[in-house]
């Protein structure tokens, strides 16, 4: 079932409940794929009721950002989740969650800001505000569903971190569960983003996930020294891509590691042309 309205919304979350039945959300930005779909999948196993949300949330977008051609394909969406079982799809309009007007300007808006030190390194570096933003939306949508449960890629792990956090500083009553990232057979972590590449551009791609996996195979040998782990990276790496970042830092609370261990994440931010893409690997799990 597709509905836009919060109220609407709200109206058949508070049937479920009455109920007693549990309800998991998984929040996206549309434009599913596998990786989204394994996320789906675990909210339907493990939840009595799953929300989807679909919304491309503008306040999480900086200026230049591709926030006019992100990808919006709510009736593969809609299908999509009508076949994995999802009980509702929620994919309210900018208006409908920002109000008459929508005026996105912090000055107009109670925002969520996580804390500093979260969001000042890796992807907050370059995309200032962003981490507001998403706090910021995934609070909203924490209200508006009330959810039991709250499904979250690996695929962001700094995401992951921070929402994690949000939740314990704020005594959110919610459970967040990570999900495992989804890979092309390529390796390459599948991403909406990817829908921008060409094929030269997908060939080059693969210098993320060769990077990481390379890291993870001479840290599995013994090596442990992060200057020389990253110095592997650059067998990988040609005059097509260019490196925001490549960082090892601790899964819990975003330290940076000089000696990597199996707590430590492997971080990277890649641009191919105008595409900018991200990955990560943890080094203590197994392959
Ligand atoms: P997005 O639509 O990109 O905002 O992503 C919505 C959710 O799906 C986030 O929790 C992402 O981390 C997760 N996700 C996106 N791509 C993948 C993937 N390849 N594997 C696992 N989770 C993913």
């Amino acid at each position: 079932m597709l509905i836009h309205s919060i109220k609407e919304l709200r109206e058949k979350v508070k049937t479920w409940k009455a109920e007693g039945l549990s309800v998991g959300l998984v929040p996206t930005m549309g434009a599913l794929h596998a990786g989204h779909k394994s996320l789906i999948d675990r909210s339907v196993k493990r939840c009595d009721r799953t929300v989807v949300s679909v919304f491309v949330n503008p306040i999480q977008f900086c200026p230049g950002e591709d926030l006019d051609k992100y990808p919006r394909t709510l009736e593969a969406d809609e299908k999509l989740c009508e076949g994995s079982g999802v009980d509702i799809v929620f994919a309210p309009s900018p208006k409908e969650m920002y109000g008459e007007g929508h005026i996105l300007s912090n000055d107009f808006l109670t925002y969520v800001i996580p804390p500093y030190f979260y969001v000042d390194k890796l992807c907050g570096k370059s995309r200032v505000g962003h981490f507001d933003g998403v706090c910021t939306v995934v609070n909203k949508l924490f209200n508006i569903v009330q959810p039991d449960y709250a499904f979250f890629g690996e695929k962001d792990r700094q995401q992951l971190i921070i929402i994690k956090k949000m939740v314990n500083d704020l005594n959110i009553p919610i459970e967040i569960v990570p999900c495992p990232i989804v890979r092309e057979d390529s390796g390459l972590a599948l991403s909406s983003r990817n829908k921008y590449l060409s094929d030269e551009d997908r060939v080059n791609a693969l210098a993320l996930s060769k990077i990481l996996f390379n890291i993870k195979a001479c840290y599995k040998k013994g090596v442990n020294d992060c200057k020389a782990l990253f110095e592997t990276a650059y067998e990988y790496l040609n005059e097509s891509h260019s490196l925001e970042y490549l960082e090892f830092r601790d899964a819990d609370n975003l330290e940076e590691k000089t000696t990597a261990d199996d707590n430590t994440v492997v971080f990277i931010a890649l641009k191919i042309g105008n595409v900018r893409l991200i990955d990560n690997i943890m080094l203590g799990e197994e392959c």
